[in-house]
């Protein structure tokens, strides 16, 4: 059994992201540019700012974060969204989710100019990607083919279930894997025999947010197991929905959590930013 770091190969990723701020910079003068969308007091929502905007930080890019209280109207959040889209320093818009209840978030993420969705959330985006097109893909989803690829593990022709169907998680994920030749299941809350679908899967991908989902029982002998649920257990720390310590000795390949797809995650909202700036600056390869 191999452990997927994803710790360690987003510290390579983000070495090579700041490498070509700098070829940006010293070319065109501009360095990229991420504006984050906050709303409200959520604990989680806040350090997950925080940890992208040390991240933005880490490798030179100039980051905002509009901070605003939960009480905020769509109006607001629209005009806000309206300027980032004008700002001529502002490349990557990041809509922290999930926002309350009496926000249309469905249309702010319309808003966005797709040119900035670096969170790959935009129809646009999103047709792109089930069509097999270039375009900003979701960061998550797209940080796990990055780890796959870094562990040269083949996709195609290969049975993958995706448990969880979230647009955020599941949904790009099993798109990404379908354009990559796999074939592709996607389980859900709603899915009958859970068990039925993981053990014939060669990859498990899942996301569905509810720890001990996946036990050693429902794991073929040899599989990849991609763990992307991140969840507080009772004792205050962060567990994925894998059983880990007793599905890993099944597996050739497993994610931990922490240290696995979470860092991917930050990693990708880097390289999604700097394309963004690249294609802002008409720089792209
Ligand atoms: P979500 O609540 O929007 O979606 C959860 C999905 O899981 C749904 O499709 C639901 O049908 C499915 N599901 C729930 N319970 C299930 C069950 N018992 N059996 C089968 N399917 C079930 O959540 P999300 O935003 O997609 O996030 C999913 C998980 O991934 C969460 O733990 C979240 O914290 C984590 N996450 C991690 C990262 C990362 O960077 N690693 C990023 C985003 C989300």
């Amino acid at each position: 059994m191999q452990i997927l770091d994803g710790k360690k190969l987003s510290q390579k990723i983000e070495l090579n992201v700041a490498k070509e701020v700098e070829a940006l910079k010293a070319t065109t003068g501009r360095v990229p540019g991420l504006a984050v969308i906050l709303v409200g007091n959520d604990p989680a929502s806040q350090a997950y700012v925080s940890m992208k905007k040390k991240a933005c930080d880490r490798v030179g890019f100039y980051s905002v974060s509009h901070e605003m209280p939960e009480s905020i109207s769509q109006e607001a959040i629209e005009e806000t969204i309206k300027m980032m889209n004008q700002n001529p320093n502002i490349d990557g818009i990041l809509i922290q989710l999930p926002l309350p209840s009496q926000i249309d978030t469905t249309k702010l993420l319309e808003l966005v100019d797709p040119s900035k969705d670096v969170d790959g959330f935009h129809p646009y985006n999103v047709g792109r990607l089930t069509t097999g097109l270039d375009g900003f893909v979701p960061c998550t989803p797209l940080g796990v083919m990055e780890l796959l690829k870094e562990y040269d593990i083949e996709v195609k022709g290969k049975n993958c279930c995706v448990v969880g169907a979230s647009n955020i998680v599941g949904k790009p994920m099993a798109a990404l894997l379908l354009n990559a030749n796999a074939t592709v299941e996607i389980c859900h809350i709603f899915t009958d025999d859970l068990k039925k679908h993981t053990l014939q899967a060669d990859m498990i991908f899942v996301g569905a947010g509810v720890i001990n989902l996946i036990t050693a029982d429902m794991v073929k002998e040899g599989a990849v197991v991609v763990d992307i649920g991140i969840n507080r257990a009772e004792d205050g720390k962060l567990v994925g929905d894998v059983d880990f310590q007793n599905v890993a000795p099944k597996c050739s390949y497993i994610t931990p959590v922490p240290g696995g797809v979470g860092p991917m995650t930050i990693a990708m909202l880097l390289a999604n930013t700097l394309k963004a700036a690249q294609l802002h600056a008409g720089s792209a390869e």
